[in-house]
């Protein structure tokens, strides 16, 4: 049975389920995935997760359709991604087949907590990938511990899809390289803490921060990937210290369906006067367009949209996204994963 919460109004927070999964490798090999009903870990004080920052997360999500399957939204992509973060740190990778595998399963076991369709809802998996073998000297771990646990989460902004204000500081965005090497560990994002802590304190959604070496181009948005729409173009920013979203990357397929053209490049903070849309995009903020933007150095103010909506491009670009993951439009790109 369906659990009875209050769906429409869940915030995007930690809830206990029935069941988390995991697998430990040690020897040399991955164990079995095994279910656990337990929120704690076991950990030597000596992990190279606690110690060096051996660690790697994913996040994905599942949602109800109108035909009450459960789909998942392109868990290969985030598999993969998995594998490139934990190689660049040096850690045991998880097999695609593997992680899969264990995402099917959490979600099968957590049925109860997959929000249902019109909810506006969906169940947030978090894969994470941790160092647990005992080292004091600067080494890998010969033991690492995967786990996805999972929880039933509301719009990552609670406007919804309304527009939000965001703060640029140049002197407190230390977080700058949130996405470092394109991999995604909760060791890039200690950093960004304080920038959040302040955007929020100013009265702003989110810290959008510029280039970490010269701050002539924007990054990203915490965890959401930037883009800027104007002259039918869908405009994304590439850097080496941005995380590659897999749902920029979806919106860049979609846009070009809808005829948009698409520019991943370096985008200069000067261009930011010159677009007609902007918006953040990641798996928690899906599209989260941006109405303004406030440099708190320069005094400098962006605005964007007109009566505090959403433009019409993104407007688009989330209907169409989110008609793919409901499943209330066909899959011409293969990207649901349905569980039966
Ligand atoms: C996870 C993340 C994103 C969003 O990526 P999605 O794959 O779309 O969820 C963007 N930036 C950073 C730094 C991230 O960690």
């Amino acid at each position: 049975m369906t659990k009875s919460l209050d769906w429409a109004n869940l915030p995007f927070k930690y809830m206990k389920t029935d069941y988390n999964v995991r697998s430990t490798w040690k020897n040399g090999k991955w164990g079995p995935l095994e279910l656990s009903d337990s929120e704690y870990i076991p950990m030597h004080i000596a992990a190279t997760c606690l110690h060096y920052g051996q660690e790697a997360f994913e996040g994905l999500k599942a949602y109800t359709g109108k035909d009450g399957k459960i789909r998942i939204f392109r868990p290969d992509a985030n598999a993969k991604r998995m594998i490139a973060t934990a190689e660049y740190i040096f850690m045991q990778p998880v097999p695609e087949e593997m992680f899969l595998e264990a995402v099917k399963i959490v979600v099968d076991k957590n049925r109860d907590w997959v929000p249902p369709y019109g909810s506006g809802a969906s169940l947030y998996i978090r894969p994470l990938l941790i160092g647990t073998g005992a080292r004091i000297g600067v080494q890998p771990s010969d033991e690492y511990t995967f786990i996805i646990l999972v929880a039933p989460t509301g719009p990552y902004f609670k406007e919804g899809f309304k527009p939000v204000s965001v703060m640029i500081d140049r002197d407190h965005d230390r977080a700058a390289p949130l996405g470092t090497g394109h991999i995604k560990v909760g060791g890039n994002y200690a950093a960004s803490l304080i920038s959040i802590d302040l955007a929020h304190k100013g009265g702003y959604a989110a810290s959008l921060y510029l280039d970490s070496g010269s701050k002539k181009y924007i990054d990203e948005c915490g965890p959401a990937n930037f883009f800027g729409i104007k002259n039918d173009t869908y405009i994304t920013p590439y850097s080496h210290s941005i995380l590659p979203s897999i749902t920029n990357d979806s919106l860049c397929v979609l846009a070009k369906e809808m005829g948009l053209k698409v520019e991943r490049r370096k985008v200069p903070y000067e261009e930011l006067s010159t677009f007609e849309e902007a918006g953040e995009c990641g798996t928690a903020a899906v599209i989260t367009p941006i109405g303004k933007i406030f440099d708190a150095t320069t005094g400098d103010i962006f605005t964007y949209g007109k009566d505090g909506k959403p433009g019409p491009w993104s407007e688009k670009l989330y209907n169409r996204l989110r008609a793919i993951q409901y499943g209330d439009a066909e899959d011409p790109y293969g990207w649901v994963t349905i569980i039966d």
